[in-house]
């Protein structure tokens, strides 16, 4: 799929001044666009705000080492600041709810509104689309976006896009990984970005309380369909036992689909404001994105999310009986 990114340049090129924002809970993707993006505003000699609904988490502290590029809505900008941006750029997202806290603001938003994205689902957001659901990655988007608008790849976009690339593919192992993932990353290795610099700062970083979290997750991991299924929790209490943070949860799930014979992994985590986040993910061709659309969440064929509202044990049960359905329709469906 090729995008046409004229629409994009005559915005910007009209335009001054832009916010950048992305989804909840935000990843390696969505930070690495953001960063991608911002500094091709900046290049641009714009006035840019990166402001997002989540803390970001330590981890990616690295890609904005001076503390200077990421704003939290809500704890430090108030909605009020943003009166005076004309252009809004949502990046790695197309569904209200995973605006969060942004959402009213990004509703009410009198100026132009931008989605720069690849998930399946979509809502209608009021805005133009610049969309490849068979992209591997939004960074991936943000990358050729870059020279069509005239910028060029400094080392901490590519560093950026780079961590954006890697993260959505798994490091290069998922079945979006194919030969211009690897071509893209070779040119942003060119240009600046350092891949053991920055698999080293992702995943040699832990705190001993992510550590303990994991190995809460890993000892109340259950099987369900004679293993076809894997899931396990993380209540509010694992976290202040462990000492770890609700961010230090990223990546765990996949330690359901580590199982020999697992077709579909999950993993619920209490929310302090009540109800549980899901997290699916899918091998041998389950379709996630539709699992997760049951429960009003979204994502790709083989990672999706949703939040559910209600207690712990009940949100398993439901969500449990859902994949089994999905997986053993039972003779009259067959
Ligand atoms: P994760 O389980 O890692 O939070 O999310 C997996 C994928 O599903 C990501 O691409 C994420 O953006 C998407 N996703 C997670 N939760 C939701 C949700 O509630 N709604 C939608 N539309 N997508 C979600
Ligand atoms: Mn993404």
């Amino acid at each position: 799929m090729t995008i046409d990114w004229a629409p994009l340049a005559d915005l910007i090129e009209t335009h001054d001044r832009f916010l950048v924002t992305t989804h909840v809970r935000p990843d390696g993707d969505a930070l690495g666009s953001e960063v991608g993006m911002a500094g091709l505003l900046r290049q641009k000699g714009k006035d840019v705000r990166v402001v997002n609904a989540s803390p970001t988490p330590p981890r990616y502290d690295f890609l904005d080492p001076e503390a200077r590029l990421f704003e939290r809505f809500g704890s430090s900008v108030k909605p009020a600041e943003l009166a005076d941006r004309e252009v809004a750029i949502i990046l790695d997202l197309s569904a209200w709810n995973q605006l969060g806290d942004m959402a009213d603001t990004i509703r009410r938003f009198p100026g132009r509104r931008v989605v720069i994205d690849h998930h399946v689902s979509e809502d209608d957001l009021g805005a133009t689309f610049f969309k490849d659901s068979t992209a591997e990655a939004t960074g991936i988007l943000v990358m050729r976006a870059i020279p069509a608008l005239g910028g060029s790849i400094t080392p901490d976009v590519a560093c950026g896009l780079l961590t954006a690339i890697a993260m959505d593919t798994g490091w290069f192992r998922h079945s979006n990984t194919r030969a211009g993932t690897l071509r893209a990353v070779a040119e942003l290795i060119e240009a600046g970005a350092q891949i053991d610099d920055i698999h080293r700062k992702l995943f040699e970083r832990n705190t001993l309380g992510r550590v303990k979290l994991m190995g809460e997750t890993l000892s109340n991991m259950r099987t369900d369909l004679g293993g076809r299924v894997a899931y396990a929790t993380i209540s509010r209490d694992d976290l202040l036992r462990t000492g770890a943070i609700p961010q230090d949860s990223e990546d765990l799930v996949d330690f359901t689909v580590s199982l020999r014979g697992v077709e579909v992994g999950l993993l619920f985590i209490e929310q302090v404001r009540g109800g549980a986040k899901v997290s699916f993910r899918a091998r041998k061709g389950l379709d996630c994105s539709r699992l997760a659309g049951k429960f009003g969440g979204g994502g790709h064929r083989e990672a999706a999310g949703a939040t559910l509202p209600g207690p712990m044990s009940e949100n398993v049960e439901r969500v449990l009986q859902a994949v089994r359905q999905a997986l053993d329709p039972g003779p009259s469906a067959r």
